[in-house]
């Protein structure tokens, strides 16, 4: 180096490749024969001349004065040495807008990397945290490689400055591994192959970033770049698969990676140096990676909102089925209340009519089929329960017992038809008689006939017996050109019953009152008076 000016010059040589291990510049050895100065990751960050994230040495040029300077260079990691010479004033400039340019990017991720981490506790899908697992190597992983790693984080950790590069990156293809698999959903049930081949590349990963811990760097480093590579081929392959098959997530990612993969196959090839190593190759990671980790988190939002749609209409549907599944019910619910309402009034009415039928039949089994009259036993119970209640209320109850006189040579004359219709008048004129609800004529059988007479004395039996016979006495009877009477005799037993169950007693002496309107000549009423005569009626109707 030469200064040709008049002026003294303190000009600054930078090394901008902050990994190299060892450089020592030597300064006019020839002449002063002073040791080199010794720069390099493999020296405490603190022991250089000017602290700055890559490598600065001060020179100090007099006028006009020519320096010799030499550098040695000893590295594991790749060969690159670029070199610029500074004036103070220019550095200052440059390295306003480069610190800038670094504040920005990492800003960015730390805005990022808290968002998503709270967003992750906020919503807990796992996506998320796999997200910011990525997103926090990716970054630590460019700090490491751009020496800020170093200067801010671990600057005497001259071993761990190496490796934390090949710790970061794997990690870095771990964390973007299973992401994306969760991210665009790819399973063993939808991508068998795929999966696997993802699954065993990030298994290689996690292998190669617990190495790192163990490993020297210069072993690794080629692996590790070989498999980021390849990571970041299959996850193209994966995006792009993906959004073939029309996952809605897969658009965003397919960007994104490609932003990324853009940056990182730009500082791969830089590495190898198979391109050039200038401003763009330098920062290309970095504008790619700050772009693809802000579509990815726009993507992980989007996916998010999708989600949430998607549980709002599986509720709105359910709450549909719901409402559709209810009012089936309540409608057949109805249609049940209808048909029972129905089936009760057909009941109903057929209890109605089984009553009415009931009666009916009732009626039926009570009456005597032939003179309408009612039967024998339906006056035998009538009787008794009649003879039990005048007993118990002391009163006085009346039996009258009816025989056609001569019938039966009425029948072998007339015949026994005409027989049954002359029944049929006797009856009606005992019927005209019975006029009190509670009395009651029946047919006891034959051409006999009862009439129960409660709460009635001899006098008004004697009366109504009277009545009867008269009536039956001057009915006129027509029979085939003839006319005919017919007479009855009738036997009458009033009584204040000494036994509930007279009712025998009773029958018998009405009976025998009967045989003696028989035997004093038919055709009249026979009642026993007190001292226990036969005592034929004279009463005159009323
Ligand atoms: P008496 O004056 O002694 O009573 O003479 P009677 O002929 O009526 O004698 P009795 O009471 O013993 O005869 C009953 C007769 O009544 C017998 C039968 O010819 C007749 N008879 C009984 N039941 C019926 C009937 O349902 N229909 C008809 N047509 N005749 C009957
Ligand atoms: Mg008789
Ligand atoms: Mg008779």
């Amino acid at each position: 180096m030469e200064n040709p000016t008049e002026d003294a010059l303190k000009p600054l040589l930078e090394v901008a490749y902050p990994v190299l291990d060892r450089i020592e510049i030597f300064i006019n050895p020839e002449s002063s024969g002073a040791e080199p100065l010794v720069l390099g990751d493999k020296q405490p960050f603190h022991a250089r001349p000017i602290e700055h994230r890559n490598f600065v040495v001060p020179l100090t040029l007099a006028a006009g004065e020519r320096t010799w300077i030499y550098l040695r260079v000893e590295t594991t990691s790749s060969m690159q040495v670029p070199l610029i010479l500074w004036e103070q004033d220019g550095f200052l400039a440059a390295e306003q807008a480069r610190s800038i340019f670094q504040g920005f990017y990492y800003g960015i991720i730390l805005v990022m990397v808290l968002y998503n981490l709270f967003v992750f506790m906020a919503v807990k899908e796992q996506s998320f945290l796999h997200y910011v697992g990525y997103i926090t190597a990716m970054p630590l992983f460019l700090a490491s490689l751009h020496g800020l790693a170093f200067q801010y984080l671990w600057p005497q950790a001259t071993w761990w400055n190496d490796q934390a590069i090949t710790v970061f990156l794997n990690l870095a293809l771990v964390f973007g591994g299973t992401f994306s698999l969760r991210f665009i959903n790819v399973s063993p049930s939808n991508h068998p192959l795929l999966h696997r081949w993802t699954v065993g590349v990030v298994v290689a990963a996690a292998v190669l970033a617990v190495a790192g811990l163990m490993v020297p760097y210069k072993y690794l480093i080629l692996p590790t770049i070989l498999l980021a590579f390849i990571t970041c081929s299959t996850m193209l392959v994966l995006s792009i698969v993906r959004w073939v098959q029309r996952d809605p997530a897969a658009r965003y990612y397919t960007f994104a990676w490609v932003f990324m993969l853009f940056g990182g196959m730009v500082l791969a090839l830089s590495k190898f140096t198979v391109l050039p190593r200038n401003l763009l190759t330098e920062n290309a990671t970095q504008v790619g990676s700050a772009l693809g980790v802000i579509l990815l988190s726009i993507a992980l939002a989007d996916r998010l909102e999708r989600e949430k749609k998607r549980v709002f209409e599986t509720q709105q549907r359910l709450i549909r089925e719901e409402r559709k599944a209810r009012m089936a019910q309540e409608k057949s619910l109805q249609v049940q209340r209808e048909a029972n309402t129905k089936l009760e009034e057909r009941v109903q009415q057929r209890t109605r009519d089984l009553e009415h039928l009931n009666e009916q039949l009732l009626e039926l089994s009570a009456t005597d089929a032939l003179t309408r009259l009612k039967n024998r036993g339906h006056f035998d119970r009538i009787f008794q329960s009649a003879v039990v209640r005048a007993y118990r209320y002391d009163e006085i109850l009346s039996l009258l017992v009816l025989d056609i006189d001569h019938f039966k040579k009425f029948n072998d004359t007339y015949g026994h038809l005409v027989g049954d219709d002359c029944l049929k008048m006797v009856s009606q004129c005992i019927q005209k008689f019975i006029t009190r609800p509670q009395d009651l004529a029946a047919r006891y059988g034959g051409e006999e006939f009862v009439v129960l007479l409660p709460e009635t004395p001899m006098s008004g039996a004697l009366q109504v017996a009277e009545r009867i016979r008269m009536e039956i006495e001057k009915t006129a009877f027509p029979v085939s050109g003839d006319v005919v009477h017919l007479s009855v005799s009738i036997g009458v037993c009033s009584v204040s019953p000494a036994k509930a169950d007279s009712t025998k007693e009773i029958f018998k002496w009405a009976d025998e009152a009967l045989y003696e309107a028989k035997g004093q000549g038919r055709n009249r009423v026979v009642a026993w008076n007190a001292d226990g005569q036969p005592m034929v009626s004279h009463l005159s109707p009323a």
